[in-house]
């Protein structure tokens, strides 16, 4: 037992189950990968409690709540491929890790990337590849996804997004104005990559998804 394992318990009490996520996965999966490891030393003590927190570079580490709830939109069974937009600090892409196949992630910021990666090789993640540039163009190589999330809010969704979705694939994506968005979550329904399902999940507010797709710095 660790010495987080007690405030993560109740994370998962307090700030998931409380709140209506439901899905057993993402509970187990939240209650034991140590968020703490990937906040600063002086952040730590904070990092099981109900907000965002910073990690460097005007960026911020998405509340425990919002983490699971698009993680849940995406509903994983364990086979899938992901690709994530805003590695950031890597907690988030850890989830992913331990839910699906393979995660592929992008960070813009290459300071992020190396951290994260470095968080990630020390908890022995072997099923994630992380690459430094701008996530709006995605992935191309590697698509189709099953399920493609975006961490960061973007001002509409991306086409190259939605043409590198799988037939019956999910994007869980931010939208609006940069500050404040709605949670969408978007089901690709056919060849044609606008025959779309698109779901609203929630308000929330999310640093800005800089980029070609994106908004401009
Ligand atoms: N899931 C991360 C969220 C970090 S905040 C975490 O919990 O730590 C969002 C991240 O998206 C930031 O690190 C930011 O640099 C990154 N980002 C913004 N625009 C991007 C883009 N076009 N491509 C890749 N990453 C981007």
């Amino acid at each position: 037992m660790g010495r987080y394992s007690k405030k993560r318990t109740q994370m998962i009490n307090n700030h998931l189950i409380a709140r209506g996520i439901t899905d057993k996965r993402v509970l187990k999966t939240m209650g034991t990968v140590p968020r703490h490891l990937f906040v600063d030393e002086g952040l730590q003590d904070q990092a099981y409690s109900d907000n965002p927190l910073p990690i460097g570079s005007r960026q911020t580490i998405s509340q425990p709540y919002i983490v699971a709830l698009m993680t849940e939109a995406l509903q994983l069974k364990g086979t899938e491929k992901v690709m994530e937009i805003g590695t950031g600090c890597g907690y988030q892409t850890a989830i992913l890790a331990e839910l699906a196949e393979t995660v592929f992630s992008i960070e813009r910021i290459a300071s992020l990337a190396f951290r994260a990666q470095r968080a990630l090789d020390s908890l022995h993640y072997y099923n994630i590849l992380i690459r430094v540039g701008d996530g709006t163009y995605g992935w191309s190589e590697e698509s189709p996804f099953d399920a493609i999330i975006t961490t960061a809010g973007a001002p509409t969704i991306p086409e190259t997004l939605k043409k590198q979705l799988a037939v019956g694939g999910k994007l869980v994506i931010p939208v609006g104005n940069r500050s404040s968005q709605t949670l969408l979550r978007v089901t690709r329904l056919s060849e044609e990559p606008n025959d779309i399902k698109i779901e609203d999940l929630c308000g929330c507010r999310f640093v800005d998804l800089i980029g070609e797709h994106g908004w401009k710095d």
